[in-house]
């Protein structure tokens, strides 16, 4: 095997060390933004039962207030009855005080028929706030979880990462730039071998004068289709 390509090799394996355990942190933001989302509509879940209740409780003082305003209403009124002057004013007052009470009664109706809305409200609210308490805690947990994984993995890929620089000492630094251009758009398998004359990271066949430039172990080939850059394993050279 040409002698670059197997410290190539080397440092491949190095890297498909350092981007393993790095998966897991990769796939964090994602989740953390999932989940954010899923507490985020449970907040507003709660928001708007929190709101209903607040309205119905506003609509429910406001018709107490035009009651017993009603009742004023109906006491100045029946004050009025024994102060006026003919028949025809005392039916007036008699029915304008029936009006008050009809509306009055009205409002007293609907204020009773939302008290009793109230309730199972005020039960949905507490439920929907219950639930946010329940998200915070499995959000806090998952986010505790994951700073303790991103810190633990972060020291180990610095272990892994700091002999790195090793393995680029004798290397070109084109070479390395090819190689980790490859390395990231062919799936972390920048360096593949060949088996029974096929590239093994794109299966396609390579000519007959690659494996024998191959077999040269001089030159550094290139799969034609994937551009991986190839070796023979040892029972093939
Ligand atoms: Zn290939």
């Amino acid at each position: 095997m040409h002698p670059q390509v197997k410290k190539l090799l080397d440092l491949q394996k190095l890297d498909q060390h350092i981007a393993s355990l790095r998966r897991d942190l990769d796939a964090l933001p994602a989740e953390t933004a999932k989940r954010q989302k899923v507490l985020e509509a449970r907040r507003q879940d709660a928001a708007a039962k929190d709101r209903a209740v607040q309205d119905a409780e506003v609509a429910v003082r406001n018709l107490e207030l035009s009651v017993k305003q009603g009742d004023d209403e109906i006491k100045k009124l029946d004050g009025r009855l024994n102060t006026v002057k003919n028949n025809a004013e005392y039916q007036a007052t008699l029915l304008q005080i029936e009006s008050v009470k009809r509306e009055r009664d009205r409002m007293q109706e609907e204020a009773l028929g939302l008290l009793d809305k109230l309730a199972p409200l005020r039960a949905a609210r507490d439920e929907a706030r219950a639930a946010v308490s329940a998200e915070e805690a499995v959000f806090e947990k998952f986010l505790a979880e994951a700073r303790a994984l991103t810190e633990a993995r972060e020291a180990e890929i610095a272990k892994v990462a700091a002999g790195r620089a090793d393995h680029l000492t004798g290397l070109p630094p084109d070479l390395v730039a090819r190689y980790e251009k490859l390395f990231r758009s062919r799936d972390r398998l920048a360096v593949c071998a060949v088996e029974g004359q096929v590239c093994q990271g794109c299966y396609n066949r390579i000519t007959m004068n690659d494996v024998a430039r191959l077999r040269g172990g001089s030159s550094i080939v290139e799969c034609g289709s994937c551009n991986r850059i190839l070796y023979l394993r040892d029972d093939e050279a």
